[in-house]
């Protein structure tokens, strides 16, 4: 039995979460989690998962808890996070929060030798050297949730990472993928949230759209795979259906495939290094699919791809303030406060090269990234 604390309960990984672990009760168990404002959903969970440990937002919302659910303990706020994550049974961390809320929990995981089941990207574009050298220290698995990079994890067993010639990765478009630039001048927050293959959280379905996504996923990749941004590349495919590639030196290129289902990414993710039968897959029949499509990508069309690319490759704290003034533009934009186009131009004019540091610590991090989210608010 593998017991789980899960970070973000009530999101969309987190639900998908939930589904893979309540369908194999015999195998996984969650025994701590933790939700913010979703109390509703909270609840449901606690009465659902019967576990020890809950972490929520506020002292009162734990106060209160704690006397409905009396035989449960609660905790909160940032360091609520860190201590479900540390509770003594549990042995495998699934961090399924948005945002860089996830960075400090996913050391503490690591830090106590937990295995990380990682959806949460943000955590590796802000911090990446550091997360992936307390993981190299502390010698624990780094398993990755998002889909892309679950397919190249799933193309790299049994091959030598040195015989890799690329890493493909594959992008829907988003939401406004048949749109011009022209075009987007007017969408609506509605427009930007309705994704055309798949149903996630409003904060990645608004960077599936400005394509701020894939330049996350392209970071993620460099630093769950370790190879430099000349072998990371990515292809538009609107299907959604080829969930990645890799490429080797031999010239044979390896794709993973499946439906647009969370759940496959999550579940590998729990029962690696085995597979396990999906209970109720989605229907997947290739024939009926017909058609796959794969075009290039257009970098001015998307330049936020681009920007991932140069702050990436910069590294240091490059890609610390790109983060954080992406999450302060897409709240504001998901709040009614800028347009979609604004979003660009605040993530853009965020990176100050004359506050930039090559090799940050932990406290540099977190003060870049707060320093920029309190500039890019003093825009809005
Ligand atoms: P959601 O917005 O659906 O869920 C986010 C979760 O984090 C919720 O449980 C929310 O709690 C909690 N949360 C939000 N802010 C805070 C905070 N300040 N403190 C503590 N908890 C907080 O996100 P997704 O599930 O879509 O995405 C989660 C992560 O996974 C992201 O990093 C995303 O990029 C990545 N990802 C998501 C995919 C998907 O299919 N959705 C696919 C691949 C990667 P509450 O709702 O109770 O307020
Ligand atoms: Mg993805």
């Amino acid at each position: 039995m593998k017991k789980i604390c899960l970070l973000g309960a009530t999101g969309s990984v987190g639900e998908n979460t939930v589904a893979v672990v309540t369908a194999h009760p015999d195998q996984f168990q969650i025994v701590a989690f933790s939700f913010y404002q979703n109390k509703e959903k909270g609840r449901k969970l606690i009465q659902k998962l019967q576990p020890k440990l809950v972490s929520v937002a506020t002292k009162e919302d734990a106060a209160g808890l704690s006397l409905e659910f009396p035989e449960i303990r609660f905790t909160y706020g940032i360091e609520g996070l860190s201590e479900v994550v540390a509770d003594s049974e549990v042995q495998l961390v699934v961090t399924a929060l948005s945002g860089s809320v996830g960075l400090l929990p996913t050391l503490t995981a690591i830090e106590l030798g937990k295995t990380v089941a990682i959806a949460n990207k943000e955590t590796l574009v802000m911090a990446g050297a550091l997360v992936m050298n307390l993981a190299k220290e502390k010698n624990v698995k780094l398993l990755p949730v998002d889909s892309e990079h679950s397919a190249i994890f799933q193309c790299l067993q049994g091959e030598n990472i040195s015989e890799v010639e690329e890493l493909i990765i594959t992008a829907s478009g988003g939401s406004f993928r048949e749109l011009s630039r022209k075009e987007l001048v007017n969408v609506t927050l509605s427009d930007a949230l309705n994704h055309p293959n798949w149903a996630m959280g409003q904060k990645i379905t608004i960077d599936s759209a400005t394509m701020m996504n894939k330049g996350l996923e392209v970071i993620e990749a460099h630093w769950l795979f370790g190879l430099t941004y000349d072998k990371i590349k990515v292809v538009l495919h609107k299907e959604s259906i080829v969930h990645s590639m890799v490429s080797f030196v031999d010239g044979a290129v390896m794709a993973q495939m499946g439906a647009s289902d969370m759940r496959e990414p999550i579940q590998y993710a729990l029962s690696y290094p085995k597979r396990i039968p999906m209970i109720q897959p989605k229907p997947f029949d290739l024939a009926k699919i017909g058609a796959l499509h794969f075009a290039e990508m257009d970098f001015e069309r998307f330049p936020l791809l681009a920007l991932a690319y140069e702050t990436g490759k910069m590294g240091g704290t490059a890609p610390t303030m790109m983060n954080a003034a992406n999450e302060i533009a897409v709240a504001a934009f998901i709040k009614g406060q800028i347009s979609f186009l604004e979003i660009e131009n605040y993530v853009e004019k965020a990176i100050k090269l004359d506050n930039y540091v090559k090799n940050p610590d932990l406290e540099t991090i977190l003060n870049v990234d707060k320093e920029t989210r309190k500039l890019v608010t003093s825009w809005l």
